[in-house]
């Protein structure tokens, strides 16, 4: 990035992945669980264009799903429990690891999309 003082990748994808504008990482990107803001409440960046799609449900998926196969496996493996055992544990952790996941997930799209100018945005020149 030609902005000295624009903050470091890492810095934007970690903020995005706690909810924070990628920007200023001080904003609120979410207004509601899921729902982007308009814009960023310190500094003004505009949300509206990012669109993260299915990007974050995707990755969940993908990390629950070979996770979650992977310790069910495991703990077949170990113990050989009862199929109702099985949907006891691991149902609830499906269910808890999407809710805990899509929101930073989602936040981490954003960012990308910020960070690699994914989004036409008024006002920011072109150029990395
Ligand atoms: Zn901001």
């Amino acid at each position: 990035m030609n902005d000295p003082a624009a903050p470091s990748t890492s810095a934007m994808l970690a903020a995005g992945m706690r909810g924070l504008c990628p920007r200023c990482r001080r904003g609120r990107l979410f207004s509601g669980f899921l729902k982007v803001a308009d814009r960023c409440p310190a500094c003004g960046l505009d949300f509206s264009g990012h669109d993260a799609g299915d990007g974050p449900a995707v990755a969940a998926i993908f990390i629950l799903g070979f996770g979650v196969t992977g310790l069910a496996g495991f703990v077949e493996y170990l113990f050989a429990p009862p199929m109702w055992l099985h949907a006891l544990l691991w149902l609830p952790l499906i269910g808890l690891g999407a809710v805990g996941l899509l929101q930073p997930l989602k936040g981490l799209t954003i960012a990308l999309q910020y960070r690699f100018r994914a989004v036409d945005e008024p006002g920011r020149l072109g150029g990395t």
